[in-house]
């Protein structure tokens, strides 16, 4: 038997990212994954920023989780001697009168005040249009999810800690303080299959709120290098080269590009500016979101070492490192998960010997 302190059922944002938090605590893992290409995280844009623009608010915990996961992944940067965290500043820019007035009030807040302000001629572009102005949000950025984990897969292989397999769910045998699986014995599971987690036996009681969301590489010489959001973000990748999206849908739970995407990001675009452009990519993908619109982490109720980190939803750049950490730090210091994020939130709909303790 191969000893380790965990098994990580899935190498996407989520388990990528609970490998290299186990790594900083010196702890062992093995992670299974059939390394398929039609995953959330290969769809992702990657986008990170602190504003919820529907009504102008932060969003949840971005004080705490952007700066945490900014230098999470510069450390990782630095340990696998790459490249793939982009800090940016962001320039929104407004849809209406009410939604500038609402902005201006808010930049002088003192808790708006270090992540938003007032433009200031950044936009100098003939091509964009800005008849109620913009403004400029700080603490955003791009992660090139596709590169950190292909970087971490070559790392993982590398230290034999990944196995390119299917999950064999009936392989999973129980012991007094940990489980066996095929030849691993291990202290703790963690499951961070994404959306497959609706066919996990130990977890499929969870609610699920799947999202297709899709995006669109254009090429486009009238662009400015900046990341812009309107109705869509328009985040510059290689010389005139953008990334452009995302859709969201829960009527299509396929993987396939769709026609219907593709025309509502065009003309989401064509809202921002006249632009010539030409479409060379086109991506989908499922992100494991959940109604609450908050992750799932935490213990099984009822299996001991049993555990989940899933429901990254949009965010899953800003979550993963957070609540990583955060699962580990319950694991061996008995820190409180944080009770939005944790997966018993659920269990006493399902778990009736929890509901009558
Ligand atoms: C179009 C789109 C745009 C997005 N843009 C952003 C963005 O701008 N910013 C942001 O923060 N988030 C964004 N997201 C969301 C982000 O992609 C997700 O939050 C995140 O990728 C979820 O990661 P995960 O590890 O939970 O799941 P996944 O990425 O789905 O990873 C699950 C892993 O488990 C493996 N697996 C599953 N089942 C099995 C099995 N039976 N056997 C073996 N292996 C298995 C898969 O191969 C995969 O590697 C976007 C998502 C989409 C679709």
């Amino acid at each position: 038997m191969f000893k380790v302190d965990f098994i990580i059922f899935g190498q996407g944002l989520a388990g990528t990212s609970l490998a290299h938090s186990l790594d900083f605590k010196n702890k062992s893992y093995i992670i299974i994954d059939n390394c398929s290409l039609g995953t959330s995280s290969f769809a992702a844009a990657g986008i990170y920023h602190p504003i919820s623009f529907k009504r102008l608010l932060l969003s949840w915990k971005s004080n705490l989780l952007i700066p945490f996961a900014e230098n999470f992944y510069k450390k990782i940067e630095l340990n696998l001697n790459s490249k793939f965290l982009k800090p940016h500043n962001l320039f929104r820019i407004f849809s209406s009168i009410e939604e500038q007035n609402n902005w201006l009030s808010k930049v002088a807040d003192p808790i708006y005040k270090n992540y938003i302000s007032e433009s200031n001629k950044e936009l100098n572009n003939n091509s964009i249009k800005f008849p109620y102005d913009y403004g400029k949000v700080s603490s955003a950025g791009r992660l090139d999810v596709s590169k950190y984990i292909l970087e971490s897969r070559a790392y993982f292989l590398k230290n034999k800690s990944i196995r390119i397999e299917n999950f064999e769910f009936q392989s999973i045998k129980r012991l007094s303080n940990g489980f066996n699986y095929k030849d691993i014995s291990c202290n703790h599971l963690v499951f961070c299959e994404g959306q497959n987690y609706v066919k996990n036996p130990f977890f499929n009681y969870l609610p699920s709120k799947p999202s297709k969301g899709e995006t669109i590489v254009i090429e486009c010489d009238q662009f400015p290098e900046l990341l812009i959001n309107k109705g869509c973000f328009v985040y510059p990748l290689l010389k005139n080269n953008f990334l452009v999206g995302a859709t969201y849908k829960h009527n299509d739970l396929s993987h396939k590009n769709t026609k219907e995407a593709r025309e509502e990001l065009i003309s989401k675009l064509l809202n921002i500016g006249d632009f010539k452009f030409k479409i060379i990519q086109q991506k989908a993908g499922v992100r494991p979101t959940t109604y609450d619109r908050r992750p799932i982490v935490g213990n099984h109720p009822e299996i001991n070492n049993m555990h989940i980190l899933n429901g990254l939803g949009s965010k899953g750049v800003m979550f993963a490192p957070y609540f990583s950490d955060q699962l580990i730090a319950n694991i061996y210091e008995g820190e409180q998960i944080d009770s939005e994020a944790n997966v018993r939130r659920y269990s006493k709909k399902h778990f009736q010997e929890l509901k009558n303790p």
